[in-house]
This record gives structure tokens, C-alpha cells and sequence, in this order.
């Protein structure tokens, strides 16, 4: 046993030995150009899941699978009473994904009852690590699948029915991997959930921190928009005469830009798909069709971005005469991480000293879905570049050990230590 330091704030996570356990994971699937590829509920899956689990029976904890696929690693508490303080991720990948996405949050919870070991340290509460099945949703739709069907956002048998392009299905994977619980997704208490991550993004490289206190995941609006005037030459039709849906339809562009700029940071605004008929140099644009992506932290202000584009169409359409066509397609809520959870990273953040900065998360994480449950929050560190879901993927090793101190302080605050030895 490692000697303890006399004060559980001096507490630090093993960083060689979390990188070792990342590079030894990353051996299953591995591709040449140093990324990894294990899609979920493959043979490798099944090698990765048999990996984590036999060093979690190493560490003393017991396993749980229910019926998805979800795995729960619990290292006990001294009251059994109190639902458990989670951590998790996942450990599936893309097929040209990286070492990190996923499997960092997963072997960071590892980690972080390691190092509890290590110290002989109890805790009130049971400490637990989670992966999930199939987060990437490259081999079946849809994404976060394992804690989707957790959070009772899609049901157990749509996520069974789900084939891959040879048409095996969840199902018959899980079995023939023998992944297949008893329990029943959700019926698993949840104290507190946290999750450890790369960001994803460029923000925090760009910003020089090493610690992204997440705030939560932006809500999203699509819409698509149709603006139709008239075709006419180019050449006979004066100015004053055109029904040009371009020029109308630019100002309408620049306004989803625009309205995101007026939100900074943390709103976005795109523009990514346009199609001008009849997209001829010498005429006249009659009709453009176009998408809106809108972005924020809150619902309101997603919804207030697309109440100021639609006010600005119909100003344009009562100036114009043209008519102008709005309609959402897709609608994903906004997610704030509970303030408890957000501010037990933040202190743990600012206790160990670590530059940090609170950011959103743009992407989809198990989270997300977590954060339906039960109080949850995230821990974000750079990752170089800002790229993942690409071999390249990299972060630093004093990054990912940071991330996982702060885990670790996190977690130790909401599951009470009782006696360090
Ligand atoms: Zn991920």
C-alpha cells in the first residue's frame, strides 16, 4: 500500500499507470496509423469489454450487465442504502477512431478506485465505473444506444431490432458476445454521474486550459427555409424589377451568423447546405432552398435565435413580396448538468490548481442521457488540434492525468470518504 498523504486534498491519481492502461487497451483493434478500430458488439468489443472487467475483478469490484449491454463496476461503500456515485463512458469506437475517445472516461473511473485502493481509502457511498453500449452508433443507429435505453429514451426492443449492414442485430450480438444481462436498463440507482472526456474541440487548446468545466449540451434547432421569387434575365430586367430569392436569402444567411455572433460564446449559427434554382450565371435566381443550423445552451435562447430569423423573413417577405418558407425539421432539447455536479468540478478543478475555463459540450455524450436520472456533470481536457474520431486523435498524458485528479476529487466530495487509513 502506497503511504497515504496525511491530507486527502494532497490525494493523486497513478498517471503512469492510467496512460498504460489506455495503451494497452488501444492494443485491441489497434490500426496502422496508431489509431483504433473496435465498432461495438464485434469480437474485439468483446475482447475490450473482457480486458476492463477482468482489471475491475482485479481491483476487487463486482460487475452487473443488464440487458443492453450496460456494464456497472462497483467498488462498495459502507452504506449499501445510498445509490452509488458513478463514473463511466464508453469503450466502443469509430472504425477510424482514436485511443482516448470513450476509453478514457472509463479507464479514468478505473483509475480513480486504483488509487482508492491504493490508500485504503472507504467511502460512504459505493464508488462505480459504467461503459455503455455502443455510444458511437457506427455499427448500429441509434448513438449512445446503452444509455439511451437507460434513460428510457428509446425502448429496449427498438435498440434490439437495430442491424448492422449485414443485418445481424443488437440482439444476436449481445448474446454471441455474451454481453447480455438480467437487469433491466434503468433499474440501476444512480447517485451522482460524471464523466470524463476529450473535448472534441479546439476550445480549450485555443483558450491554453487544461480543465473544461462543462456546463451542459446545446439544445438544436434545423430548419429548412424556401425562398421563391422570379426567374428572369439577367440582362433586360432592371434592379427595381427583379424578384431576386438570392438577395433575399443572403440577408436571411448572414442573420443565422449574425444572431450567433450577438450570443457569444456559446451559441452557433450555420448555414451548410444551398441550393439556388435554376443556378444560371445569366439569370435571375427564382428559388433558393437552404438549411439552418441553430445552436445554444438554453431552449429559450435556441428558440430566441429562430424567433428573430423569422421575424426578419417576415419583414423581408412584407418588403419583397417574395415568399418565404421556414420549417423546423429537427429539435434536440438543451441539457444543463446539475449545478451540484458542475460545482463539484469546479471546486475539485480549482483545489488541484488547474487552469480551467466552462464550456458546452457540442457533441452527443452518454452524459447527456445520464443527466435524465440522476445530477450529472462532465470533465472535458484538450486533445490536439481539437480532432477526434480520426486515428490522429492524441492528447497529453499530463492532460489526461489532470482530468482524472479532478474526477477523483469530484467523486471523493459527493461520496463522502469515512476513513482514510
Ligand atoms: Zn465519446
Amino acid at each position: 500500500m502506497n503511504s497515504t498523504p496525511t491530507v486527502l486534498r494532497d490525494l493523486r491519481i497513478d498517471a503512469q499507470r492510467l496512460w498504460q492502461s489506455l495503451m494497452a487497451l488501444a492494443q485491441i483493434g489497434a490500426t496502422e496509423k496508431g489509431g483504433v478500430c473496435r465498432l461495438a458488439l464485434t469480437d474485439l468489443d468483446k475482447q475490450g469489454r473482457d480486458l476492463v472487467t477482468s482489471w475491475a475483478r482485479e481491483a476487487g469490484m463486482k460487475i452487473t450487465v443488464d440487458q443492453i449491454g450496460n456494464v456497472f463496476m462497483r467498488r462498495e461503500g459502507r452504506n449499501p442504502d445510498l445509490p452509488p456515485i458513478m463514473t463511466g463512458s464508453h469503450i466502443d469506437t469509430q472504425p477510424t477512431g482514436g485511443k482516448f475517445d470513450g476509453n478514457y472516461g472509463v479507464l479514468a473511473g478505473l483509475e480513480v478506485v486504483r488509487c482508492l485502493n491504493d490508500h485504503g481509502i472507504e467511502t460512504e457511498a459505493a464508488i462505480e465505473v459504467a461503459f455503455w453500449t455502443n455510444e458511437e452508433g457506427s455499427r448500429f443507429v441509434p448513438v449512445m444506444m446503452g444509455s439511451g435505453v437507460f434513460a428510457g429514451a428509446f425502448s429496449l426492443e427498438h435498440a434490439y431490432q437495430a442491424r448492422d449492414q449485414e443485418g445481424k442485430t443488437v440482439r444476436e450480438e449481445l448474446e454471441r458476445i455474451g454481453y447480455i444481462g438480467s437487469e433491466v436498463p434503468g433499474q440501476h440507482p444512480i447517485g451522482a454521474y460524471f464523466e470524463t472526456h476529450i473535448e472534441q474541440g479546439p476550445v480549450l487548446e485555443d483558450a491554453g486550459k487544461t480543465i473544461g468545466v462543462v456546463s451542459g449540451s446545446l439544445g438544436i434547432r434545423w430548419f429548412d427555409c424556401t425562398v421563391t421569387g422570379m426567374e428572369a434575365h439577367a440582362g433586360p430586367t432592371p434592379m427595381p424589377l427583379r424578384r431576386d430569392a438570392l438577395q433575399v436569402a443572403t440577408q436571411l444567411m448572414q442573420a443565422v451568423v449574425a444572431c450567433a455572433q450577438q450570443r457569444a460564446p456559446h451559441a452557433r449559427g450555420t448555414v451548410g447546405m444551398v441550393q439556388v434554382h435554376p443556378n444560371s450565371r445569366n439569370v435571375i435566381p427564382g428559388r433558393v432552398k437552404f438549411s439552418m443550423d441553430l445552436r445554444h445552451t438554453t431552449d429559450a435562447g435556441v428558440d430566441a435565435m429562430a424567433d428573430q430569423i423569422r421575424s426578419l423573413a417576415q419583414s423581408l417577405q412584407a418588403s419583397t413580396g417574395l415568399t418565404i418558407e421556414m420549417n423546423l425539421v429537427s429539435s434536440y432539447p438543451a441539457t444543463a448538468f446539475h449545478d451540484e455536479c458542475v460545482s463539484a468540478v469546479m471546486a475539485a478543478t480549482e483545489q488541484l490548481g488547474y487552469s480551467h475555463m466552462s464550456v458546452v459540450s457540442g457533441a452527443g455524450h452518454d452524459a447527456i442521457y445520464a443527466a435524465r436520472l440522476a445530477p450529472s456533470g462532465m470533465i472535458f481536457i484538450p486533445c490536439k488540434d481539437g480532432i477526434s474520431h480520426n486515428e490522429i486523435e492524441d492528447a497529453k498524458p499530463e492532460d489526461i492525468a489532470a482530468g482524472c485528479n479532478v474526477l477523483l476529487h469530484a467523486m471523493l466530495g459527493k461520496a463522502k470518504v469515512v476513513r482514510p487509513s
